[in-house]
Protein backbone atom coordinates (compact mmCIF):
# COMPACT_ATOMS: atom_id res chain seq x y z
CA UNK A 1 0.00 0.00 0.00
CA UNK A 2 1.14 3.51 -1.17
CA UNK A 3 2.01 5.56 1.95
CA UNK A 4 0.76 9.18 2.08
CA UNK A 5 3.49 11.66 3.47
CA UNK A 6 1.60 14.58 4.29
CA UNK A 7 1.39 14.63 7.45
CA UNK A 8 4.98 12.72 7.58
CA UNK A 9 7.30 14.26 10.44
CA UNK A 10 10.35 16.23 9.71
CA UNK A 11 14.04 15.69 10.73
CA UNK A 12 13.28 18.37 14.08
CA UNK A 13 10.25 15.95 15.28
CA UNK A 14 9.52 13.14 17.45
CA UNK A 15 12.65 10.55 18.08
CA UNK A 16 15.66 10.08 15.04
CA UNK A 17 17.01 6.83 16.69
CA UNK A 18 16.99 3.29 15.61
CA UNK A 19 14.94 1.08 17.04
CA UNK A 20 15.50 -2.49 17.46
CA UNK A 21 14.06 -4.41 15.25
CA UNK A 22 12.23 -7.03 17.24
CA UNK A 23 8.24 -6.10 17.45
CA UNK A 24 5.91 -4.76 15.08
CA UNK A 25 3.34 -3.08 17.81
CA UNK A 26 -0.28 -3.30 16.92
CA UNK A 27 -2.35 -0.16 17.68
CA UNK A 28 -6.15 0.89 17.22
CA UNK A 29 -7.31 4.59 17.57
CA UNK A 30 -10.96 4.08 19.67
CA UNK A 31 -12.05 7.00 17.68
CA UNK A 32 -14.97 5.85 16.14
CA UNK A 33 -14.66 6.94 12.25
CA UNK A 34 -11.49 8.65 12.69
CA UNK A 35 -10.06 8.40 9.16
CA UNK A 36 -6.60 8.46 8.87
CA UNK A 37 -5.79 12.11 7.61
CA UNK A 38 -7.29 13.63 10.54
CA UNK A 39 -5.49 10.80 13.21
CA UNK A 40 -1.95 11.40 11.38
CA UNK A 41 -2.69 15.16 10.79
CA UNK A 42 -3.44 15.57 15.05
CA UNK A 43 0.16 13.52 15.56
CA UNK A 44 1.48 16.05 13.77
CA UNK A 45 0.27 18.97 15.11
CA UNK A 46 0.33 17.47 18.56
CA UNK A 47 3.85 16.11 18.48
CA UNK A 48 5.10 19.05 21.14
CA UNK A 49 2.58 18.85 23.20
CA UNK A 50 0.48 15.22 23.06
CA UNK A 51 4.19 13.76 22.30
CA UNK A 52 2.45 10.53 20.86
CA UNK A 53 2.91 9.45 17.28
CA UNK A 54 3.55 5.81 15.48
CA UNK A 55 4.28 5.58 12.14
CA UNK A 56 1.46 4.08 9.93
CA UNK A 57 -2.23 4.90 10.27
CA UNK A 58 -4.03 3.09 8.59
CA UNK A 59 -8.06 3.12 7.41
CA UNK A 60 -10.45 2.00 4.43
CA UNK A 61 -8.70 3.77 1.42
CA UNK A 62 -5.32 4.94 2.86
CA UNK A 63 -2.37 4.87 5.02
CA UNK A 64 -0.11 7.51 6.35
CA UNK A 65 3.71 7.90 7.15
CA UNK A 66 3.74 10.19 10.46
CA UNK A 67 7.46 8.90 12.29
CA UNK A 68 10.03 7.78 10.29
CA UNK A 69 10.37 3.45 9.54
CA UNK A 70 12.68 1.95 11.39
CA UNK A 71 12.98 4.72 13.97
CA UNK A 72 11.90 5.07 17.43
CA UNK A 73 8.11 6.32 17.72
CA UNK A 74 6.04 7.32 20.48
CA UNK A 75 3.03 5.22 20.61
CA UNK A 76 3.70 2.40 23.38
CA UNK A 77 5.79 3.72 26.45
CA UNK A 78 9.62 3.49 26.53
CA UNK A 79 10.35 0.27 26.29
CA UNK A 80 8.29 -0.66 23.87
CA UNK A 81 9.05 2.07 21.12
CA UNK A 82 12.67 0.57 21.76
CA UNK A 83 11.98 -2.12 20.25
CA UNK A 84 9.86 -1.38 17.75
CA UNK A 85 10.29 -0.20 14.05
CA UNK A 86 7.25 -0.13 13.04
CA UNK A 87 3.89 0.87 15.29
CA UNK A 88 0.72 0.83 13.31
CA UNK A 89 -2.66 2.82 14.37
CA UNK A 90 -5.58 1.02 12.85
CA UNK A 91 -8.92 3.29 12.63
CA UNK A 92 -12.19 1.83 13.43
CA UNK A 93 -15.34 2.49 11.96
CA UNK A 94 -18.78 1.80 12.74
CA UNK A 95 -19.97 1.17 8.91
CA UNK A 96 -19.00 -2.70 8.78
CA UNK A 97 -17.37 -2.28 5.40
CA UNK A 98 -15.51 0.20 5.79
CA UNK A 99 -14.19 -1.40 9.25
CA UNK A 100 -13.57 -4.77 7.55
CA UNK A 101 -11.64 -3.17 4.42
CA UNK A 102 -9.48 -0.97 6.94
CA UNK A 103 -8.50 -4.27 8.73
CA UNK A 104 -7.23 -5.72 5.57
CA UNK A 105 -5.30 -3.53 4.91
CA UNK A 106 -3.91 -2.79 8.85
CA UNK A 107 -3.38 -6.62 8.37
CA UNK A 108 -1.43 -6.51 5.33
CA UNK A 109 1.00 -3.89 6.27
CA UNK A 110 1.46 -5.61 9.68
CA UNK A 111 2.43 -8.34 7.51
CA UNK A 112 4.55 -6.71 4.89
CA UNK A 113 6.74 -4.26 7.72
CA UNK A 114 7.07 -8.02 9.67
CA UNK A 115 8.85 -9.33 6.59
CA UNK A 116 11.14 -6.29 5.81
CA UNK A 117 12.61 -6.20 9.65
CA UNK A 118 12.48 -9.97 9.95
CA UNK A 119 9.77 -10.15 12.61
CA UNK A 120 8.39 -13.21 13.11
CA UNK A 121 4.02 -13.35 12.29
CA UNK A 122 3.22 -14.38 15.53
CA UNK A 123 1.00 -12.67 17.98
CA UNK A 124 1.79 -11.96 21.64
CA UNK A 125 3.30 -14.47 22.26
CA UNK A 126 5.52 -15.35 25.18
CA UNK A 127 8.60 -14.76 22.86
CA UNK A 128 10.83 -12.17 22.58
CA UNK A 129 10.32 -11.21 18.70
CA UNK A 130 6.87 -10.84 16.90
CA UNK A 131 3.95 -8.95 16.09
CA UNK A 132 2.50 -7.63 19.79
CA UNK A 133 -0.54 -5.74 20.27
CA UNK A 134 -0.44 -2.43 22.63
CA UNK A 135 -2.01 -3.97 25.22
CA UNK A 136 0.60 -6.78 25.38
CA UNK A 137 3.12 -4.19 25.62
CA UNK A 138 1.32 -2.80 28.43
CA UNK A 139 1.39 -5.96 30.33
CA UNK A 140 4.52 -7.58 29.41
CA UNK A 141 6.87 -4.12 28.85
CA UNK A 142 5.81 -1.92 31.25
CA UNK A 143 5.56 2.30 30.84
CA UNK A 144 2.40 2.13 28.57
CA UNK A 145 -1.93 1.75 30.62
CA UNK A 146 -2.92 0.86 27.33
CA UNK A 147 -5.01 -1.85 25.65
CA UNK A 148 -5.55 -1.67 22.49
CA UNK A 149 -6.71 -2.62 20.33
CA UNK A 150 -8.65 -5.32 22.57
CA UNK A 151 -11.91 -4.14 24.14
CA UNK A 152 -13.12 -2.07 21.82
CA UNK A 153 -16.44 -2.72 20.20
CA UNK A 154 -17.28 0.39 17.78
CA UNK A 155 -17.76 -2.99 15.24
ZN1 LIG B 1 -2.15 2.01 21.43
Amino acid sequence: MKLNKKYALSANEGTYALAKRDIIVAHSTATPNGEAGAIAHNMKVGINTAQTYVHLVVDYKECYLVGGLGYVAWGSGYYGNQLSPMQIELCEFTNKSQAKKAYRNYIGLIREYAQKYGIPLTLDTNAKRGVETHNWVTHNLGNADHSDPYGQHWY
